[in-house]
């Protein structure tokens, strides 16, 4: 008999037969002798709809009634579980995350779990009960409720996993496990059979938002074996393991991750002297926004430019401070621009081969694709592009690295 967590997305239980579905799942689970803790996630949609109709009172709402509000979706979805794993005769009991004691700090909207106290779910576990946990959610010491950032109920489900030591943290969703990329872009994509803590911390950190990325940096933490499977179909999933010696015959590039939520912002022609950069960057990082790709570039007359990337959200912030800073150095010009992507090749491979930047900018090149950034890690290349050209950038990168069904690796 072991101890598994299950983890069941929004789309896994969007509708009372998928939750009966999902009840029908566990119960058999349940009753080949194993202890279950499931988490669960609101029914698909319901986050989405809950934020728009805070929006719809306010542009700004407060983050603590935010969470007070938001966590209502996935309280939904653990009783009409439990409700089913009753009516199937599968004893049964729901924990909110303040039930669950799933402590968090007080960061309303981002909280970072800091302790799970797991004595009151050991009683019900230890009368043969399955804990039906609600995803996403935890209290502050105080006792305001909290919630993870998006997709994070994944996070939930991997703590737990943790903090009971279980056995395996199942996570099910509507794809059968972690492709070579977004199988919805690229059909051709590939379902791999394990992919490394470290590697899928990347895809996810890129934008592949299969795993929420805490969870996955929370499983490499606890070595928490993790995998991936579908609630729609039986099958084996993708594991997520520790690297290991099969790494050598690894592909070079493993996977491929994209996201659309960055924008790109760039102040030309100021004086190229010790401090400029953080004379920019300064005011950005005190604004709290994240800045992730950077380039600096020197031009003939001397002068120079820079160029970063934020998310999306906070271009019109950045583009003010910008403004005021370029002002103060005398800039050419500032300019913004939301129409960008940023595709990653990702792999541990990538460490003992060279060449892999070199095709990848010859695959984008005989594509006519334009690079307009440049970041790398070393198991990462990752370039930002026009957006209108991101399909077409992924599925070339996608065969030119063998990355379909049968296909050989580097060329
Ligand atoms: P859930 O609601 O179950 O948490 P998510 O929508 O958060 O599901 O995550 C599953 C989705 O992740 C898939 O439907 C797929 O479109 C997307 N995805 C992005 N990149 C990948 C990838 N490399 N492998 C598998 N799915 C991916
Ligand atoms: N319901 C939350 C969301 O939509 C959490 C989750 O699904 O993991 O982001
Ligand atoms: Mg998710």
């Amino acid at each position: 008999m072991g101890l598994i967590v299950q983890k069941y997305g929004g789309t896994s239980v969007g509708s009372i037969e998928r939750i009966e579905a999902v009840a029908a799942r566990v119960a058999a689970r349940r009753a080949r002798g194993d202890q279950l803790i499931i988490v669960v996630s609101a029914m698909s949609g319901e986050t989405n709809r809950l934020i728009a109709l805070a929006g719809s009172i306010s542009g700004d709402p407060s983050p603590r009634e935010l969470d007070v509000l938001v966590s209502t979706g996935e309280q939904v979805t653990i009783a009409l579980l439990v409700m089913a794993l009753q009516k199937l005769g599968c004893e049964a009991r729901s924990y909110t995350g303040a039930q669950a004691r799933i402590l968090t700090d007080s960061n309303h909207c981002k909280a970072r779990i800091q302790d799970i106290d797991t004595r009151a779910m050991q009683g019900d576990l230890d009368q043969g009960r399955v804990l039906v946990v609600a995803g996403f959610q935890g209290v502050d010491d105080i006792g305001n409720i909290t919630t993870l950032g998006r997709g994070g109920s994944d996070t939930t489900a991997v703590a737990l996993a943790a903090a009971f030591q279980a056995d395996e943290c199942q996570i099910f969703t509507d794809v059968d496990g972690v492709y070579t990329t977004d199988p919805r872009m690229v059909p051709t994509a590939r379902r791999l059979d394990r992919i490394t803590f470290e590697e899928m911390l990347e895809m996810a950190s890129q934008g592949s938002k299969v795993l929420q990325i805490r969870s996955v940096e929370f499983a490499g933490k606890y070595q928490v074996p993790l995998r991936v499977l579908s609630s729609f179909e039986d099958g084996p999933g993708t594991l997520i393991t520790l690297e290991d010696e099969t790494t050598m015959e690894k592909p070079v590039v493993s996977g491929i991750a994209f996201n659309r939520d960055e924008a790109k912002l760039t102040i030309l022609g100021i004086p190229d002297t010790p401090g400029v950069a953080y004379r920019i960057l300064g005011p950005i990082s005190d604004a709290n926004i994240e800045v992730d790709v950077i380039v600096q570039n020197v031009a003939e007359d001397g002068s120079t430019s820079l160029t970063f990337t934020v998310h999306h959200n906070d271009m019109k912030k950045a583009h003010k401070i910008l403004q005021s800073v370029g002002e103060e150095l005398k800039a050419r010009s500032v300019t913004a621009d939301s129409n960008i992507a940023k595709v990653s090749l990702v792999g541990v491979g990538m460490r003992s081969h060279a060449g892999v930047a070199a095709q990848m900018f010859r695959t984008l090149a005989e594509n006519d694709i334009n690079i307009q950034m440049i970041a790398t890690s070393e198991i990462k290349i990752a370039v930002i592009i026009e957006e209108k050209h991101l399909e077409s950038a992924v599925s070339a990168l996608h065969s030119s690295f063998g990355l379909e069904e049968g296909s050989g690796t580097l060329s």
